[in-house]
């Protein structure tokens, strides 16, 4: 069966995309900006209150425990200029990276946000990192225009040079801070100009002034400011990047707005352009590397995200899916792949600013919240009863800090196993185990050490275990590929440890990188991989 002309329509509509930046560059304000402009929240603000002073653990731990289902943590929906917007939010911090990763893979492009008075920081770089790997169209927001700004010329150098992405100002700033008159619309050619939004509380108002209206330029922006926005834009039209849509959507040019998220000056005309630039829906390769095709094909989803106790009264747990074809019809039941089980899915959801609303349908692009009776897991497929499609996995980062995990309390080793099984299937840490302990005794693996103490917290707040987190020296991890190896007989070097994961796979940490080669010198025929698929 192929799909409705109005399931097509839909999915035309769709526009995904994840937005990532250095924390306080404005991610949450310009969030909560969009939403103003798509009409889903009447006063921007109200999506959270998030205290000031915060580092990276305890913001992450805000995130979890005040706002419970999290609007920023996760996925937002709204409309804008005839397009359904999909955003999802992603962490700031390095040591979450996996979770951006993840997220990355079910959008379609990104934004990224950057404070106009600091540039590229070092959070920006490790996120783009993981943006380029995903190869996703990238679209810059330079914000804070309102306070004093870098030069505009440094800014888009410092992206270049440390982003190693080719830029294209779509619109130029005239002056920053007090200074700030408005932004010269470069595709248009005209100067905007904003209203005052009573703090950035109410939408814009945008004056459009022609490069030759003198009377207005000389009001609305003086001769000088004038003079040196003419100077800047001869200069930027002789050297800057030429505008290359194909460019864009190969994720090898940026295109670069400037703007105040605060004051909502030129976020409407960001959505407005980005809309435009954005595709809709992209299709998917399946694991025998056939793609999908979103407008084609019926109904098919893969998981991205599982987030546990989002309701801590329920203790439930949520599975995020990104449809990826067709229209997801609650009355019809779907495949579960990996299980081979046929079912209807359980209150399929997408938040609202900050309330859910189950959803009876929605189309390729969307992204479902589902509740999870512990069956799904990352990367996992779900479509028609009929058709077979599995997505190809979501690859894990091979874990770079590793722990040994006691329990202060042996008396509550059920709960512990529950709780560091849970958290593991999240896909937050993994665990391992030695070969010769139960599972009192688990060595736990992560990609940032902040999630050591996310799940220190965690079992503390949602199972009420404590634990006892001692550091181990290892940083390569390699698992196992040979079928019939006996691990007895393996020899390698001092410093090396053998393990199995939750699977029963065999495999290998080591102290150095040395350590690897050397190991694979002694045992001939050995097969050592780097990552595993779950
Ligand atoms: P996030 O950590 O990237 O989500 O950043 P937030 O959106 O929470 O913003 C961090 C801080 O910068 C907050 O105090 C915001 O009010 C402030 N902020 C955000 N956008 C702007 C802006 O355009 N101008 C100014 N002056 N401050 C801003």
């Amino acid at each position: 069966m192929s799909n409705t002309k109005e399931t097509i329509n839909e999915i035309n509509k769709r526009r995904t995309f994840a937005i990532i930046s250095h924390p306080d560059a404005g991610k949450t304000t310009l969030t909560e900006k969009f939403l103003l402009y798509g009409g889903a929240i009447n006063m921007a603000g109200s999506v959270k209150g998030k205290a000031t002073a915060r580092h990276a653990v305890s913001d992450w731990m805000e995130i979890e425990k005040q706002r419970g289902i999290s609007v920023t943590s996760s996925v937002l929906q709204f409309n804008f200029e005839g397009c359904c917007i999909n955003i999802l939010d992603t962490p700031g911090h390095q040591d979450f990276s996996e979770d951006t990763y993840r997220t990355l893979m079910a959008a379609d492009s990104a934004v990224m946000v950057i404070d106009a008075s600091k540039g590229v920081e070092a959070q920006t770089r490790k996120l783009f990192k993981v943006c380029a790997m995903s190869h996703i169209p990238i679209f810059t927001f330079i914000n804070k225009l309102d306070r004093d700004a870098k030069d505009t010329f440094d800014l888009l150098d410092d992206i270049e040079n440390n982003l190693g992405i080719a830029t294209c100002p779509m619109n130029w700033p005239i002056g920053s801070g007090k200074n700030f008159k408005g932004i010269y619309d470069r595709r248009e050619g005209h100067i905007v100009t904003f209203s005052e939004t009573q703090k950035g509380t109410k939408e814009g108002k945008e004056t459009f002034i022609d490069l030759n209206d003198k009377a207005a330029i000389d009001s609305e922006i003086g001769q000088d400011a004038f003079e040196k926005l003419q100077g800047e834009i001869e200069l930027l039209d002789g050297a800057g990047a030429e505008y290359d849509l194909e460019k864009v959507r190969a994720g090898e040019l940026t295109p670069v707005f400037f703007g105040s998220a605060l004051q909502n000056f030129g976020v409407e005309l960001f959505l407005h352009h980005f809309l435009k630039m954005a595709t809709p829906p992209t299709g998917r390769k399946s694991s025998d590397g056939e793609l999908i095709d979103p407008f084609e094909r019926d109904f098919t989803a893969f998981v991205f995200k599982i987030q546990a106790n989002m309701n801590k009264a329920h203790r439930d747990r949520v599975a995020f899916m990104r449809i990826c074809s067709g229209r997801y019809d609650a009355n019809n039941e779907v495949k579960h792949v990996q299980s081979g089980k046929v079912m209807r899915l359980s209150q399929p959801q997408q938040l609202m600013a900050d309330e859910r609303k189950i959803l009876s349908e929605a189309y390729a692009g969307d992204i479902m919240g589902v509740f999870d009776p512990g069956i799904f897991s990352i990367g996992d497929t779900i479509c028609m009863p009929k058709d077979n499609v599995v997505y190809e996995g979501i690859p894990t980062f091979a874990p770079e800090h590793f722990a040994r995990v006691r329990q202060v309390d042996t008396m509550k080793r059920k709960q512990f196993v529950k709780g560091i099984t849970q958290i593991a299937q999240e896909g937050a840490i993994q665990i391992f185990q030695e070969y010769n302990t139960g599972l009192e005794e688990i060595i736990v693996g992560v990609v940032g050490v902040l999630q050591f103490d996310v799940l220190k917290f965690r079992l503390q707040s949602e199972y009420n275990v404590d634990i006892i987190l001692e550091n181990l020296p290892y940083e390569y991890i390699r698992w196992v590929d040979n079928q019939d190896i006996d691990m007895s007989t393996l020899v390698g070097t001092s410093d090396m440890k053998k393990i199995k994961d939750m699977h029963d796979r065999p495999l290998l940490l080591f102290i150095n990188e040395w350590s690897v080669g050397m190991t694979m010198e002694r045992n001939k025929g050995l097969i050592l991989s780097e990552f595993k698929k779950n």
